[in-house]
């Protein structure tokens, strides 16, 4: 079987990551989201396991301590981090796993796994970003601004990724995302396994 890819997805908060992804996984099976820890507060509806595993400060410093992440940040006052064991795992099952994760994580996992494919997740423009923060009605004023000045630093890191998908519209960036991993998945550097062999050309 082969190994899954490694899928880093990025975004300002509020460009629509989860939603995307949502998206993303009703159109194929063969993909696990990797689910963070963080010791942000749940938001209505997000359950302990399938948003997040919400910790405390001190349960977080310990899985730093116990070396349990992959690549972990801090991101407008909490830490965020991603479970390194699941992934592997998951990969190893042939799975394509989706990190959803900010962007300082994001170049720690570019940096040790240069297998891994990127992509940025951009808003159609700032004031759509801060309609969208507003209309999902779970942060106040001063966290809207906050996320918003994070949105600035973020976007101007969208150059360094693979891909950049502009998430005007949920289902076409589904469908654009879609398209990267299939494309990935058609390199020739993972097809030789697959392919008849010919001659040896030095
Ligand atoms: P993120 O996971 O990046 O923080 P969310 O998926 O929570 O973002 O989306 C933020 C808000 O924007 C949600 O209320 C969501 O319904 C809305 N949203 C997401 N994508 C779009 C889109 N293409 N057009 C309009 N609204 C969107
Ligand atoms: P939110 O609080 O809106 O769910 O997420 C805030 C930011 O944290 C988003 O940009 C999201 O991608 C990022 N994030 C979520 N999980 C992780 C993680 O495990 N590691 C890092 N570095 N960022 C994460």
């Amino acid at each position: 079987m082969k190994k899954g890819l490694l899928v880093v997805l990025s975004g300002p908060s509020g460009a629509g990551k989860s939603t995307v992804i949502g998206a993303l996984m009703r159109l194929r099976d063969d993909i696990r989201f990797s689910v963070s820890a963080t010791t942000r507060a749940p938001r209505p509806g997000e359950e302990d396991g399938r948003e997040y595993y919400f910790r405390t400060r001190e349960q977080f410093l310990d899985m730093i301590a116990a070396d349990a992440f992959l690549e972990h940040a801090e991101y407008v006052g909490n830490f965020y981090g991603t479970p390194a064991d699941p992934v592997e795992g998951n990969m190893r099952a042939g799975y394509h796993v989706l990190l959803d994760i900010e962007v300082q994580g994001a170049s720690q996992v570019m940096a040790k796994r240069p297998d891994a494919v990127s992509v940025f997740l951009c808003p159609p423009s700032f004031e759509e970003l801060e309609r969208r923060l507003r209309g999902r009605g779970t942060d106040d004023d001063e966290r809207v601004a906050g996320r918003m000045a994070a949105a600035r630093r973020e976007i101007a890191q969208a150059r360094h990724y693979d891909y950049i998908v502009v998430n005007d519209d949920a289902e076409k960036a589904a469908r654009e995302l879609d398209a990267i991993l299939t494309a990935e998945l058609c390199r020739s550097g993972r097809q030789l396994q697959s392919i008849p062999e010919g001659e040896m050309i030095p």
